[in-house]
């Protein structure tokens, strides 16, 4: 991303990461040495988001083992990976996002954990933060009408998303991002990030383990019921924090 401003993702990071979430700093060995901002202090150390919503808030969509599971198995497990891997370089000192976009920035012996576990910490952190029954709701206001632009109308972005969730190979997530040339949907495999290509304001999480217990193989039924668990006002706050 070269030409969207930093401060614009770090201002929607700040929103994915704080939005009855939490995003804090720890394993600095001495108080005086702890940095306070959350994203580029030293010898970070990241921590579970809270969920801010119980598990079973999105029956029948999403149940609720699998909301548990998810969170507190999956999400924990890449979050404790990546702050082990981050904790072999306690001098490294770059935000996560800048990390993420740019993983040459990462010290070698760590930057596949960092890609796979700092990724999955994100992505999930996103993905989290953007879940709610919306009853039909679809989106409206600024967010809405750039849909429209880029899209041609809410039903077009809705089949484009739900084909590019359905056709992806293999585990991975796609995305609705934000780019110097507008609205796009993206895909990455693995727990990979589009943030070298723009701000992400929605994604999909499309591994088994976030269908599997309720949907099994029907992935397509998942998809179709992801849409009735966006929660639209959170996207298009992130979607008005990139403007
Ligand atoms: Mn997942």
């Amino acid at each position: 991303m070269k030409i969207l401003k930093r401060n614009k993702v770090f201002k929607v990071l700040t929103i994915i990461l704080s939005l009855g979430l939490m995003f804090t700093i720890m394993g600095c060995t001495n108080a005086e040495d702890t940095n306070n901002d959350p994203i580029t202090g030293t010898g970070m150390s990241f921590e579970l988001p809270e969920l801010g919503y119980a598990y079973d808030s999105l029956e029948p969509f999403i149940d609720a083992e699998t909301m548990e599971i998810h969170y507190s198995k999956h999400f924990e497990g890449y979050k404790n990976n990546l702050n082990i891997a981050l904790a072999k370089h306690p001098e490294f000192n770059k935000p996560l996002e800048a990390m993420l976009a740019d993983l040459s920035l990462v010290p070698k012996d760590i930057r596949t954990a960092v890609q796979n576990h700092g990724g999955g910490y994100f992505n999930h952190a996103l993905y989290f933060s953007i879940l709610k029954i919306n009853d039909g709701q679809t989106p409206n206001g600024e967010l809405g009408a750039a849909i429209s632009i880029y899209f041609g109308s809410f039903e077009e972005f809705k089949e484009a998303f739900s084909t590019a969730a359905a056709s992806h190979f293999g585990s991975g997530w796609v995305w609705l991002i934000v780019t110097d040339n507008g609205l796009k949907i993206v895909s990455t495999a693995n727990q990979d990030t589009p943030l070298d290509q723009g701000i992400p304001i929605l994604n999909i999480d499309i591994w088994e383990h976030a269908y599997y217990l309720n949907y099994q193989n029907r992935r397509a039924e998942y998809i179709t019921s992801f849409f009735s668990v966006i929660n639209w006002d959170k996207v298009e706050e992130l979607y008005l924090a990139t403007k």
